[in-house]
């Protein structure tokens, strides 16, 4: 495998309590347990760790980063309402990256006024790098956790933390998805996360950025789903917008 090195864009030194947003978008959910769901996807920017396949480069890349925003939470909560129009059900958040919890300090004072609001489920997707704190643990409703693999290229200390792991699977609230490509992937979790993780938490969701890769895939990892008893998970936003952008 060929040297790897991931260009993440540096961070600001301060970001005065505001958060740096790439994309605030409604659509559904297309990955994992709540597929399908109505919600508002707000996309932070920069990322810890820079895996090979990422789709959203333009969240943490040097020379590719988008220019983003930076909304103070109130602002950014007023954003969030703005795009739903929904008098009775307003859809799930899912606040995402990049890696979120770069920007766990700030994300407690949003999501109150997310509640606030009226926004009654909040996920937060996270790669499994960064220890999370008991304050943002209660706050959030539902945990995606998506720890990478050898296949991300990323070096292992960077991408494999004990004690982050451990304390999304214990918290009752909590998935974990892992992109696979092939029967080694899903070798290298039980292998590499088993000692954390149940199986029962574990979702198996085939690497591919186009439509055409993720259908050729999918049969494979629904085999290898079935022989390990971990959970298969399509890619929606994939499959029925291909690689289009804010989706
Ligand atoms: S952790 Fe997620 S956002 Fe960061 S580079 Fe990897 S896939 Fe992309």
């Amino acid at each position: 495998m060929n040297e790897y090195q991931p260009q993440l864009a540096p961070q600001p030194e301060d970001y005065c309590g505001k958060l740096p947003v790439s994309e605030v978008f409604h659509s559904i959910q297309g990955e994992g347990r709540w597929r399908g769901t109505p919600s508002v996807f707000i996309r932070l920017q920069y990322c810890n760790l820079g895996c090979y396949w990422c789709d959203t480069r333009y969240a943490w890349e040097t020379g590719e980063i988008n220019k983003g925003t930076l909304y103070s939470p109130e602002s950014l909560a007023q954003q969030v309402t703005s795009l739903t129009n929904y008098p009775a059900v307003l859809p799930h958040i899912v606040l995402t990256g990049g890696e979120p919890l770069l920007h766990q300090d700030r994300i407690p004072a949003l999501l109150e006024l997310l509640r606030r609001a009226g926004f009654g489920f909040i996920e937060i997707e996270t790669n499994g790098s960064i220890i999370l704190g008991n304050e943002l643990l209660t706050a959030v409703d539902w945990w995606n956790c998506s720890p990478k693999l050898r296949n991300s290229r990323v070096s292992e200390e960077l991408r494999i933390n004990p004690t982050a792991i451990r304390t999304l699977a214990l918290s009752g609230k909590a998935d974990f998805k892992f992109v696979v490509r092939d029967r080694n992937d899903v070798e290298e979790i039980g292998n590499s996360y088993g000692k954390w993780i149940d199986a029962e938490q574990i979702w198996l969701m085939p690497e591919g950025q186009s439509r055409d890769i993720q259908s050729s895939r999918m049969k494979d990892v629904v085999e290898l789903s079935l022989a390990k008893g971990y959970r298969f998970t399509p890619r929606l936003q994939v499959l029925i917008w291909d690689n289009e952008r804010s989706r």
